[in-house]
């Protein structure tokens, strides 16, 4: 089964640069079947853990996050990019290659102690999904793990996420 999920994933060589090997999920997104199969199968390896909401980032991760939360039947949180959100927000920074970005989530979207799973669709070096860490954290939350449909293992972002328990349908290593 992840054979046939992988299979709808389209690696882009030097996109959106030189050197990056992009991996391209919309020949999943495309396919029917192939997409249930995939969020069924998400859903499966994240049933041991213990949460209440799902929070995913802007864009791609607002794909998986969305599915997976309506497959669990938990609740979602969105984080987004600064001052998109209307409310009060809580936000966190991470680094990118040149300077650093930010995430922001609705304050009430995370009371203390509410137990978040972090979604994604592709773990690289970890930094958003670390943000989103920090986000559910910063506001009393707690993190219950870390769910990517896709990892590049050769990154190692998952040491970025420790001690979380990090879980993944494909692993490229
Ligand atoms: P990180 O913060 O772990 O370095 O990057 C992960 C984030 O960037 C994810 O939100 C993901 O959507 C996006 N991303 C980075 N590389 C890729 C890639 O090769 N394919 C896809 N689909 N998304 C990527």
């Amino acid at each position: 089964m992840i054979r046939e999920i992988k299979r709808h994933i389209r690696t882009v060589e030097d996109f959106p640069k030189p050197g990056i090997s992009f991996k391209d999920i919309t020949p999943l997104l495309d396919d029917g079947p192939a997409l249930h199969q995939a969020i069924d199968a998400l859903s499966s390896v994240v049933e041991h853990l213990h949460y209440d909401r799902v929070v995913c980032a802007e864009a791609r991760g607002f794909v998986f996050g969305t599915a997976l939360a309506y497959s669990m039947k938990k609740g979602l949180i969105l984080a987004r990019k600064p001052n998109k959100l209307p409310g009060r927000t809580i936000s966190a920074e991470y680094d990118l290659e040149y300077g650093t970005d930010a995430l922001e989530a609705h304050l009430d979207s995370i009371p203390p102690g509410t137990r978040v799973l972090v979604a994604d669709d592709l773990l690289a070096t970890g930094g958003t999904a670390r943000a989103m860490c920090q986000l559910v954290e910063n506001a009393g939350g707690v993190v219950a793990g870390a769910a990517f449909m896709i990892e590049l293992g050769y990154l190692e972002g998952r040491k970025l996420l420790e001690p979380y328990e990090v879980v993944s349908l494909i692993n490229y290593k």
